[in-house]
C-alpha cells in the first residue's frame, strides 16, 4: 500500500495549548477527504501542518513515504528550505480568506506561481494561467483586480492559482466559508469539477450535503484528534462516537 501523503504522531502547540494531539494520517493517491469538526477542533492547525505552512512540535510529515525534514533531539523536525517549497510545490492550499494579492490583476495573481516559483517563461505562465482562469469559468476576468470581483469569483481565482501550480494534492480551507450564502455554489461546482480529474484532495468544510457527495473518506477532528474516519455513508449516516452524533445533530 503506497500513500502520498501522511502525518505521523502529529503534535502541534501554540505557547501552553495543545492544538493537535497525535494526528496520525495516511492518505492514499486519489482520496478525496472532507475534514468536519467544531469551530477551534484543529481543521486549520491539521491542514497548515499538512503543508509546513506550521511548523509541527513534534511528529513528521511523509510524502511518498519519505519523512521530510530532519528531526531534531527534542523531538521537533527541522525543515530546509528547499524541501519546504518542494513540498508547497506538491501540496497546493486554498485559504478561507481568498488571500489574493490585491495589487495584482486577475492574471498576475494566477501567473505568480507558474513565472517565480516554477520558474516558466513569462508567455508560458500566461497561458497557463489563461488556462485555468477559463476552467474555474473566468477568462473574461483576466484583466480585472480583486477588489472588483465578488467573493465567489475571488475563491475562484485562488482555485485557478493553486492549480496553475499543478499540485498533486490540494487541500482546501472552508473555501467558501466566507462566502454569501448565493455564491457559495458556484465555488462548490468548481471543486466538484476538480473530483473528476482524480486528484488527491482534503477539504475542510461544513457544507455537510455537499462533503457527502464529494468526499471518498470523512474525518472527525474533535480536540485535536482524529475521533471518527471512515466512508461517508458511516461517518455523515450512522456515526459511531456520540460526540460526532451531537456535532452532525447541529446541522439537521
Ligand atoms: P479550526 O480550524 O478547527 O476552527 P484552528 O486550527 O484554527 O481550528 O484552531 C485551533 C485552536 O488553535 C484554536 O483554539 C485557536 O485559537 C488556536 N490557534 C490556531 N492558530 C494559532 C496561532 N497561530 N497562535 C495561537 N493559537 C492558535
Ligand atoms: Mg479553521
Amino acid at each position: 500500500m503506497s500513500f502520498v501523503l501522511q502525518a505521523r504522531d502529529l503534535h502541534k502547540r501554540f505557547g501552553e495549548t495543545e492544538v493537535l494531539k497525535g494526528i496520525g494520517l495516511d492518505v492514499k493517491a486519489g482520496e478525496r477527504i472532507a475534514i468536519l469538526g467544531s469551530s477551534g477542533s484543529g481543521k486549520s492547525t491539521l491542514l497548515r501542518c499538512l503543508n509546513l505552512l506550521e511548523t509541527p512540535s513534534r511528529g513528521e510529515i511523509l510524502l511518498d513515504g519519505k519523512a521530510v525534514g530532519r528531526p531534531g533531539r527534542d523531538g521537533a523536525v527541522r525543515y530546509g528550505e528547499t524541501e519546504l517549497n518542494r513540498l508547497r510545490m506538491r501540496v497546493g492550499m486554498v485559504f478561507q480568506q481568498f488571500h489574493l494579492f490585491p495589487h495584482r490583476s486577475v492574471l498576475e495573481n494566477v501567473m505568480e506561481g507558474p513565472r517565480f516559483v516554477l520558474d516558466r517563461p513569462r508567455a508560458e505562465a500566461q497561458a497557463l494561467a489563461e488556462r485555468h482562469l477559463a476552467r474555474v469559468g473566468l477568462a473574461d476576468k483576466a484583466g480585472a483586480y480583486p477588489a472588483n470581483l465578488s467573493g465567489g469569483q475571488q475563491q475562484r481565482v485562488a482555485i485557478a492559482r493553486a492549480l496553475a501550480m499543478d499540485p498533486e494534492i490540494l487541500l482546501f480551507d472552508e473555501p467558501t466559508s466566507s462566502l454569501d450564502p448565493e455564491l457559495v455554489g458556484e465555488v462548490l461546482e468548481v471543486i466538484r469539477g476538480l473530483s473528476a480529474e482524480g486528484r488527491t484532495m482534503l477539504l475542510v468544510t461544513h457544507e455537510l450535503g455537499f462533503a457527502y457527495h464529494f468526499a471518498t473518506r470523512v474525518l472527525f477532528l474533535h480536540d485535536g484528534h482524529i475521533l471518527e474516519d471512515g466512508p461517508p455513508d458511516i461517518v455523515l449516516k450512522a456515526p459511531r462516537e456520540e460526540r460526532t452524533q451531537q456535532f452532525l445533530a447541529r446541522f439537521t
